[in-house]
């Protein structure tokens, strides 16, 4: 028979106290019987004289039986030997004395001697047999109390609870330890213990399968490891000795599921230990329902992480999906990762100045959010730090940690001991994280990290965190767009209102937006300029990006250039740019008119000088002339000269007189008089005026309908404008040819007509040629004298008459000017 083990004995303990206590208590009645019970029936022979030798031998039996039932074997045959004596010696005659009377009571002695024997061992082996039973029930109901508390069990952990706590004693050990294999296949990890020393596996979190460790062989090999001592162990794996403690036995199972290894089960035991056979299979037993256990919690697992992940992401999609104020819904988002999904979770966004700014941290206690956020305004990122957030947005790369090390913890303390003290503390196991990125920047990045009350996060916790930061990103970006859009709409609405053009040039230089103005000043349609290069579609740009674009982050003054438009026409613009980063915007100023003003009035003084020198000399010269003693003049030459001084005098006072006159409208200081007269007579008058010094070739004719009636306005000043104009009719056909003046009603005016049959004004000539100084011809290439302010000063004149004045020309065939003056009422 085995002798009972640590185990054995345990197991009887087990059976309960007063099971125990009886089996002792009988035991001590077992050899008090052994001794009392011959003795008192050998004392039947001082109560009797005539005892009977076949009673006698049946109360011997039976008080054998006794002793062997109660204290076992042992007692039984002490019992059996003091009975053949007592029987010997008290009851077969010759009595008292041990030698028998006959060969016939010998036998009979040594007979009932033999059958105590027996009844001896009957009974031990009946005790043998109800122990064996016993043990085996209890070991059954052991296993089944492993079964029960493992079918409850839902983490390694709990496995490991249960088989350690319930089948320790089933399995005689002191302490055991669940190994599994990592999702790679290459690495065992320790996910449970109990029972052993504190500090037994520090540095055996995890190990390589391919190692040369007992657990790693287990698992490689699919076999078991029966070391009945650590010496035994330490033969078999060098490396391990030097390992554990006192000596003891050990026992490596693998743990398999469907003829796979998903890792090993370590039992230590507290002494040394020969493992039989039994014992082999009952911890093969105990590893295959603990193998069986744990890929049902891990499939549960597995599944129930499953259902949080997408139930998270569905949560998440729907929150990120509920508002355009992305601020405030990634801190929503943020709450919502915590607990489930990370002990911290916090989002940094991308300033617009390339700084890192923390939008949202959250913890589920709020005071460790008020920590977090003073510790966040006492560390700001730095955007070169080499790992973390900064490195995550500067190189747009998800950083996977899932075993935050201590080594670690001190190279992202870059030697600050503080830190490091404050981020040692907070347990910091594992953490992820993730860059937002939109269109192909980086907008910032969604952090999550659990402490080492939650599990290591995994390539799977990794994915759900990139497609969360998808569409994070997405909905930021959405949001963002939609501002600008905002934004670029109240602007373009305010641009629309502006008078100066406005060009928005996106990074590439594609335009992103032309107002009205530009649009007009440009020549351009800008909803056929948008979205294509500025270059390419808007006529005379190289000279804007030649003269006018800032260089990056710059601001250019303003350049006056002028651009030959997409139309063909010139226009001088006076342009400015900023470069504010995604762009440059460019300012435009139409300054065309001001060029030409500012032109015809240099070419103003040039002819106004040259005007006035002309008359000057023709004076001058006559005058000279007439003081000359050595030259005879007759009269007629004096006459000719004397008028010839008059004649230029009055040109001389009549440009003067223009220029004054000019002075006095601009300032608005001319009176008007309002008389009621006769146009036609006022015609026939400048007529005959004119038609003193007419040159030959020309004929003035006048043809007055005959109900043209009075007209109201300032007889003076309209004959200075009829002057004016049969005086360019006049000028302006040096072939000659009639010169008519025509008179009719139209309407409520009184219209008068001056035409000839001279130059002509080209079309697009004929609005300017009433500007200020505006010549036609201001080189005098064609040999015409003027200022250019005669037809100014018409305008104006008539203007302030209520009337009006146009041109009909065509180059080469004549002009027609036509002055419309309000009938007197
Ligand atoms: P100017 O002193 O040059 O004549 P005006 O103001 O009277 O100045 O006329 C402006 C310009 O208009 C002239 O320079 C000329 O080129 C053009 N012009 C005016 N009248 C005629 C005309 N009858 N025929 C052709 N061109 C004319």
């Amino acid at each position: 028979m085995q002798p009972p083990g640590p185990g054995e004995a345990k197991e009887q303990e087990t059976r309960g106290r007063s099971f125990s206590s009886l089996l002792r208590s009988s035991t001590a009645l077992g050899w008090a019987a052994a001794f009392l019970a011959p003795a008192a029936i050998s004392s039947l022979d001082a109560l009797s004289s005539r005892p009977s030798y076949q009673l006698a031998g049946f109360l011997y039996l039976l008080a054998v039986s006794l002793a062997a039932y109660l204290g076992g074997f042992a007692a039984g045959l002490v019992a059996a030997v003091l009975s053949t004596l007592g029987l010997d010696f008290f009851f077969t005659p010759p009595r008292y004395d041990f030698i028998p009377a006959n060969g016939d009571q010998g036998a009979g002695v040594a007979l009932f001697f033999v059958v105590a024997i027996l009844i001896s061992q009957l009974f031990e082996r009946r005790r043998q047999v109800q122990r064996q039973a016993e043990a085996a029930s209890a070991r059954a109901n052991r296993l089944q109390a492993v079964t029960a508390r493992l079918a409850e069990a839902v983490t390694p952990q709990q496995v490991l609870d249960a088989i350690v706590t319930e089948g320790v004693e089933a399995a005689e050990a002191r302490a055991g330890a669940i190994g599994l294999l990592t999702a790679d296949g290459e690495t065992i990890e320790i996910v449970a213990q109990r029972g052993y020393e504190r500090n037994i596996f520090v540095g055996w979190e995890t190990f390589p399968l391919a190692g040369d460790t007992p657990m790693a062989t287990a698992i490689r090999e699919d076999t078991p490891f029966f070391f009945s001592s650590s010496a035994e162990r330490n033969a078999a794996f060098p490396p391990m000795a030097g390992l554990g403690g006192p000596s003891h036995a050990l026992a490596i199972l693998p743990l398999v599921v469907e003829g796979r290894a998903i890792g090993g089960i370590a039992f230590t035991f507290p002494t040394e230990i020969e493992f039989d056979a039994e014992r082999r299979a009952l911890k093969a037993t105990l590893a295959q329902q603990a193998a069986q256990t744990i890929e049902r919690v891990r499939l549960y697992e597995a599944e129930r992480a499953l259902r949080q992940r997408m139930t998270f992401l569905a949560d998440a999609s729907e929150l990120l999906g509920s508002s355009l104020d992305y601020e405030a819904t990634l801190a929503q988002l943020a709450r919502l990762a915590v607990p489930e999904m990370a002990t911290w979770c916090s989002v940094d966004m991308v300033g617009q100045d390339g700084s890192i700014q923390r939008l949202a941290v959250a913890h589920e206690d709020p005071d460790r959010v008020a920590w977090a956020e003073s510790l966040g305004a006492e560390y700001p990122p730095d955007p070169d730090q080499p790992m973390g957030v900064p490195n995550v947005i500067r190189t747009m790369t998800a950083e996977f940690v899932p075993e935050i090390t201590d080594e670690l913890l001190v190279e992202a303390a870059q030697g600050d001991e503080r830190l490091l003290e404050i981020v040692r503390e907070l347990g910091l196991r594992s953490a992820i994280t993730v860059p937002l990125i939109a269109r192909g920047r980086a907008l910032g990045a969604l952090s999550l990290i659990r402490d080492d009350t939650a599990p290591r996060y995994t390539e799977l916790d990794l994915d759900l965190a990139s497609e969360l930061a998808r569409r994070a990103a997405s909905a930021v970006d959405n949001a963002i767009l939609y501002r600008e859009a905002e934004r670029r709409g109240d602007a373009s609405r305010a641009l629309a209102h502006v008078d100066d053009g406005v060009v928005l040039l996106d990074e590439e230089g594609a335009v992103v937006s032309v107002n009205p103005a530009a649009a007009r000043i440009l020549s351009v349609d800008s909803a056929a300029v948008v979205g294509e290069t500025a270059l390419g579609s808007i006529g005379g740009w190289s000279e804007i990006e030649e003269n006018a674009r800032p260089s990056r982050g710059q601001t250019r003054g303003p350049v006056t250039l002028p651009l030959i438009l997409s139309d063909g026409t010139e226009r001088w613009v006076s342009v400015s740019g900023v470069d504010f980063g995604d762009g440059v915007v460019y300012a435009f100023r139409d300054e065309t008119e001001e060029r030409l003003l500012e032109r015809t009035r240099s070419d103003f003084v040039a002819t106004a000088s040259h005007e006035l020198r002309t008359p000057l000399s023709a004076v001058l010269g006559a005058v000279k002339t007439l003081q000359r003693n050595d030259v005879a003049l007759n009269s007629d030459d004096r006459e000719m000269l004397m008028s010839m001084i008059e004649s230029e005098a009055e040109r001389l006072s009549g440009i003067v007189g223009q220029i004054l006159l000019t002075g006095q409208l601009e300032a608005g200081r001319l009176p008007l008089e309002h008389e009621h007269f006769d146009p036609v007579e006022l015609t026939k008058s400048v007529v005959d005026s004119a038609e003193l010094h007419l040159p030959s070739g020309i004929e003035l004719r006048v043809q007055a309908a005959a109900d043209v009636p009075a007209v109201s306005g300032d007889p003076n000043q309209l004959r200075q404008v009829l002057a004016n104009l049969v005086d360019n009719a006049i000028k302006y056909s040096p072939q000659g040819g009639d010169v008519e003046l025509r008179l009719n009603r139209n309407g409520q005016f009184a219209r008068i007509e001056v035409a000839d049959r001279g130059l002509g004004i080209p079309l697009d000539e004929q609005e300017r040629i009433f500007e200020k100084f505006y010549r036609l011809d201001p080189a005098l290439t064609r040999g015409v004298n003027g200022t250019g302010l005669g037809l100014y000063i018409s305008k104006e004149l008539v203007e302030r008459m209520n009337g009006r004045i146009s041109v009909d020309s065509e180059p080469g065939r004549g002009s027609t000017f036509v002055v419309e003056v309000p009938l007197a009422v």
